[in-house]
């Protein structure tokens, strides 16, 4: 398959095309990079029988012949980083450094995923019967990944939907659909044929695909709006489903800090992979007693770092993936301009070509407002100020989403106590953004349902199972 304009889908083991396809852009010169399958409703059918005909025998091979295929796939993609990491930068945006971070970890994911384990649970075993509940796959998954971490994210469901037994058709955003065809005619020879199935198009097909009835379950990452959505169409069918949506994460930030060591890490925690990232630091909250000085010091770090074309050397920050999230991010920043906020750094959006917001600091703008309320996903942050841990808490708290947050403090015991009353699915205490596929990832509230990684996530792709044996 040539990969200029000859990406394709792999349905049934067979890399396909379609009679449509859609243009992808490179987001940082706004050029048509190369274009996609856009999949009809025929081609999602063929995708659906592909995995519904697969299922039964990929279920009844062992935990470690899954393993073994989910370890080769990882492997795959770590034998091709280099042209991964290109790749995604061109249709993602993010540097070359972190697009390689991305890859590195989407390999490392399916390997880690790999290694989890089902519980089997003997209920009872006593003179009259034998009674056990083991886990048992729930068929065929649909997955849907957003754009901001296209590979990655995708592998959360690839790796622990398949470990399971079910089979699968994943369909990335129309964003950034290159990295995922690219991944799936790389394992096409290691995963049986109709085990996984990758198809992409517009705007029909993920409205398509979780109504389509041959779906036992949805995986779903994207915004709480769309998520919405997603639970609704499962209703009828009632699809088991997984929401991983947005964030509006809190950083809480104590004063026994150390201003000009912490200024960077709190700098990345908001800005990293441009702000687009659901567990970004979407408002920090800044101790009283220090928080002039770490203003300043995040704002001086911030005018250091490089904002341009994430293939050119030394580019620290790439542009937003898309119009429509660039034209969000502005309308925000526009809002508070509007207000009267103080902008203490960046505001204006850099002349494109590309879709470029420079990195911008709004200082202590009121708690009501929409920087402050809102999801960002962008590179726009809001400073704010504390003075005691209670009122912090009951503004953290005080969110539709609970998907992340940290605590910064000398005082790690201190911290801890502070990031136990964080009411997200995840609190780290002096880091930020790290996971593991050993671990379960999820939002509260509004944030998501269910979660990903560790022994839980694996469990939501499985139905339990009681087997009871009367004896004698
Ligand atoms: P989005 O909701 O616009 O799109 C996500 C995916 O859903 C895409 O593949 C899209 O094509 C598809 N889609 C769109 N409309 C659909 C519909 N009606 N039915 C089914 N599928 C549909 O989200 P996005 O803009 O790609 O991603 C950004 C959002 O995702 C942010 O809110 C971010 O916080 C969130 N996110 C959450 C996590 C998490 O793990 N919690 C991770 C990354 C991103």
């Amino acid at each position: 398959m040539a990969n200029n304009g000859g990406y394709a889908m792999l349905i049934g083991g067979k890399l396909v095309g379609a009679d449509q396809r859609f243009d992808v852009l490179n987001p940082a010169t706004e050029q048509v990079l190369a274009s996609a399958p856009d999949a009809s409703e025929a081609d999602l059918d063929a995708a659906v029988a592909a995995a519904r005909a697969a299922q039964p025998a990929w279920a009844a091979k062992t935990m470690d012949e899954r393993r073994a295929v989910l370890n080769a796939m990882g492997d795959a993609i770590l034998a091709n980083v280099d042209e991964l990491k290109r790749l995604l930068t061109s249709e993602q945006g993010k540097p070359h450094h972190e697009a390689e971070g991305e890859v590195i970890g989407a390999g490392y994911w399916l390997k880690g995923a790999a290694s989890l384990d089902l519980p089997r649970e003997v209920v009872e075993d006593s003179a009259e019967r034998r009674v056990e509940t083991r886990r048992v796959p729930l068929g065929v998954v649909g997955a849907i990944a957003p754009w901001n971490f296209p590979l990655i994210l995708a592998m959360f469901k690839v790796g622990p939907g398949l470990l399971t037994g079910n089979t699968m058709v994943l369909k990335p955003s129309p964003f950034t659909p290159l990295t995922t065809l690219r991944f799936a005619e790389l394992v096409k020879d290691i995963v049986p044929a109709g085990v996984l199935n990758v198809i992409t198009g517009g705007d029909r097909l993920g409205p398509w695909l979780t109504a389509h009835p041959g779906f036992d379950k949805i995986s779903f990452t994207g915004s709480t709006a769309t998520g919405r959505k997603v639970m609704e169409s499962a209703a009828p069918r009632l699809k088991r489903i997984t929401l991983e949506l947005g964030g509006n994460d809190p950083a809480i930030v104590m004063p026994d800090v150390d201003v000009a060591e912490i200024a960077p890490k709190l700098f990345w925690a908001a800005f990293n992979n441009n702000g687009q990232i659901c567990i970004a630091t979407k408002r920090m909250y800044i101790h009283k007693d220090i928080y002039a000085p770490l203003r300043d010091a995040i704002v001086e770090y911030a005018k250091t770092v490089k904002v341009g074309d994430g293939s050119e050397q030394g580019t620290q920050i790439g542009p937003i993936n898309n119009r429509a999230q660039y034209d969000r991010v502005k309308g925000l920043i526009a809002d508070s301009r509007a207000q009267g906020h103080n902008i203490v750094l960046g505001g204006d959006a850099i002349e494109g070509p590309g879709y470029f917001i420079p990195v911008t600091i709004i200082d202590n703008p009121p708690e009501t407002s929409r920087i402050v309320q809102e999801e960002q996903f962008g590179p726009v942050l809001p400073l704010l100020q504390f003075d005691n841990v209670e009122d912090v808490l009951a503004r953290a708290n005080a969110s539709d989403y609970g998907l992340g947050g940290s605590v910064w403090s000398a005082d790690t015991d201190r911290a801890l106590a502070i990031a136990e009353r964080v009411a997200s699915g995840t609190v780290w205490v002096n880091e930020t953004q790290a996971l593991s596929p050993l671990a379960a990832f999820g939002g509260m509230r509004q944030s998501g349902v269910g979660v990903e990684g560790g022994r839980e996530g694996l469990m939501e792709y499985t139905a339990a199972q009681t087997i009871s044996v009367r004896k004698g």
